[in-house]
Order: C-alpha cells, then structure tokens, then sequence
C-alpha cells in the first residue's frame, strides 16, 4: 500500500483510497499531506506547553489552521507548497522547543515527549522517507484510528472555517487552542472513553460573528428564517406544518444523493425543509410550494450557515417552551461529502442533537464498533429507503 486517506464520503469503497485518491490526489501528496499533520502534532505538543506560562502567538494557531485547511479534500495537491508548510513549520515546532528550554521546564515533559515533537530531517529526502511511516495505518487499533481521525477530522473542518475568518480579519484563540489539544491527544495513549470526550469538545465552537447584513435570494443566515418565526410557530400550532426536516450539507457527483431530490419530493405538503450548504442543489429548483406563505424550502445559506439552524431549532424551542431540542418535531437528514461536514455534525452533537441521518454513506473511516458508539450515543443511523425514512422520520425516529 503506498498511501492511505480515508478522510472523505468517496473513499474508495468507503474504506481508504489506497492507491490514488478517487480525488486525484497522488501518493506522494497523501503523504506529505500525512508528515505536515504530523509535525503540526509536534508543534502542538510543545505550543500547548508553552501556554501554560505565556500565550502563545495568534500566528502560530494560524499557521495551524491554514496547514490543515490544506490537507482536506480537494483544498491543495501542490507538493511545493506542502514542503514548505513542512518546513515552516519545523521552524515553528524548533522555536517553541528552544523556548521551552530557555525556561524552568519539568525534566519529565521532555522525557516524555513522542516522535512527532522530537523529529527533525535532515534534508527533503528525509521528509519522503518519514511521510510513509506517519500515516493513519500508523494507529494500529482501528477503533482508536477512527476515533483520532474522526479528531483530527473535526480540526480540519474547523480549519477551513478559521483560516477563512482569519482572512476576513476574526480570529479565535480558543479554536486555535482547541487545533492543539485535539491534535496532541491523538499522539496520547488515550482509551475509547478519553477520546470520546475530545470529540465531544471538537464540535464546542464559539458562535460565529456576524460580519456583514444583508439579503440575498434564496437565504441569509437564520435572520431570514426568523423573520418567519411567529407565521410559523402559529402555523405548527395550527397543525398545518406536521414537521420540520433539516436537509443541509454537502453535494457531490454520485448518484445515491438523488435521494435528497426524491426525499424533497415526496415529503408530505405539510412538512418544511430547512437547509444549509450545497446539499440544496438537489431540490431547490422543485416547485415545492408554501404554507400560508411560507416557502417549504426554508434556505439558512452556506454550509458555514448551519450554525443557524441551531439558531432557529433553539427559538422555536423557546417559542414551544421547550428545553430538549429533541422534543421539537424536527428531524436530521444530512448529507456530507468532506472534513467541514464533520465538523458542523460534531457541533450538532455538542448542541445536544440526537437522531439523525447521515448519507450517502456513514464515514468510512468509522468502524463498525464506532458506528455502534455513535448510534448509541447520538442515535446516528445511515440513509435507508426513501419512504421508509420519510416514514421513520415523520414519527420522530
Ligand atoms: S480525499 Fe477522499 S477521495 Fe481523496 S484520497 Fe482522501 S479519501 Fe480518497
């Protein structure tokens, strides 16, 4: 096997891409993409030693973020570029080492640091030779590599929408704190449990800012939604909307996402779907009507927008008196294809969501013994047959 990536929904038969990436991506990508999360690993080790007495630079939690938002899917296939995030970040990972010892440093924290920490090629030869060994096969328990992948999956997700606030001039350090922790516990010899609850906290994100107002066809944030919000509340009180199916996410090129289109379709006149991301493009061109005026189709905007329809689940929550978000009659129909959809579904766990769909496939990179966790725990379950989930979901399952 010369790489291994099973980071997306179109892994080759949803369990690695082991050859060449059904993506495109070359060996020799997957793998620098695998050593530049293993430095990042190293630099995290010591980044979050060094904040425990001083933060640490913003630029380094950046730099953080923009490496691994260079490693999802379909982001960067430049190997120059990968190199050179490599070696700056080897840089970085050397000036938090030399900061350490030029303090008082328990001898222990060096005694017990992994190989990702300590590692420094020699030259760019040595990179090709590392990147083989660094990889996720490196995890030999696989519940532990899906879990740590799932971690380092979230990270990546989170990335993506870190470097892009950067960009727009909002940064977090308590994400870039969190890329750090999430990423030095995969190094850590953690149990089923401990990792459980790394995960859970992956998907507790600050709320994003407001940056901008506005309006725009087909969907503004849940500002658009709520404007909605009292013609709608009357209308589940009067009965006339039975139910609200959240279909947000992601699209992509196979045909098993028909099955949105055909969900849309069929759903009952008296249900309204609220969406978010590209996932909308398989029905949002339907004629699916209204309720009293209000459009069935209910569009948050982007992916980046899901966080909206929390939003609008907790007002109407509120609106019902309602304090389990569970109890509402909404229900979870969610497509994915890349990281920055883990990282909004483990978001909707840490706000408390249970029971959802996941399609087309559940993440190949879960076990079946992590899919059993996540059933268990969250009631995730994978697409079925069209009116069988249609049926399930409109009696809250
Ligand atoms: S990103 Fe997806 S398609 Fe590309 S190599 Fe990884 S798993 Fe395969």
């Amino acid at each position: 096997m010369s790489m291994f990536c099973f980071q997306c929904q179109e892994t080759a038969n949803n369990s690695g891409c082991t050859v060449r990436g059904v993506c495109g991506k070359s060996e020799t990508t997957a793998n620098l993409q695998d050593l530049l999360i293993y430095v990042l690993k190293g630099i995290s080790i010591y980044g979050l030693e060094v904040n425990r007495f001083e933060r640490i630079d913003n630029n380094i939690g950046l730099f953080i973020a923009k490496s691994l938002f260079a490693t999802i899917t379909n982001a960067n296939f430049d190997d120059e570029r990968i190199i050179s995030l490599i070696k700056e970040g080897l840089d970085i990972k050397k000036r938090l080492k030399e900061r350490l010892l030029s303090v008082s440093i328990q001898k222990e924290f060096f005694e017990n640091i992994p190989d990702c920490a300590l590692w420094y090629p020699e030259n760019v030869d040595d990179f090709h030779e590392k990147a083989k060994e660094v990889g996720f096969l490196s995890y030999l328990d696989e519940d532990i590599r899906s879990l740590k992948a799932f971690i380092i999956y979230g990270c990546k997700g989170i990335s993506a929408y870190a470097d892009h606030a950067a960009i727009l001039g909002y940064e977090e350090q308590e994400i870039y704190d969190f890329l750090m922790e999430g990423l030095a516990a995969t190094t850590q010899d953690l149990s089923i449990n401990e990792l459980m609850e790394v995960l859970k906290r992956t998907g507790k994100c600050p709320p994003p800012v407001e940056l901008e107002k506005g309006e725009i066809v087909g969907g503004f944030a849940h500002h658009q939604v709520l404007a909605l919000k009292n013609k709608i509340v009357e209308a589940v009180k009067t009965g006339k909307i039975k139910r609200f199916i959240v279909m947000s996410g992601c699209d992509g090129r196979h045909k098993s996402r028909e099955y949105y289109t055909e969900v849309a379709k069929a759903l009952p006149k008296d249900t309204i779907i609220l969406t978010s991301g590209c996932a909308k493009y398989r029905y949002n061109k339907l004629d699916s009507g209204d309720i009293d005026g209000i459009p069935r189709v209910l569009d948050a905007g982007q992916c980046n927008d899901s966080y909206s329809l929390v939003i609008i689940a907790q007002k109407l929550a509120e609106a019902f008196d309602i304090t389990d978000i569970n109890e509402l009659p909404l229900s979870f129909d969610i497509a994915w294809y890349e990281q920055k959809a883990i990282a909004i579904l483990l978001a909707l766990f840490h706000s408390g969501v249970k029971n959802l769909r996941r399609g087309p496939t559940l993440p190949g990179f879960l076990t079946p013994d992590m899919a059993k966790v996540l059933v268990e725990k969250f009631n995730v379950k994978p697409i079925g047959e069209v009116s069988e989930d249609i049926k399930a979901m409109l009696s809250g399952n």
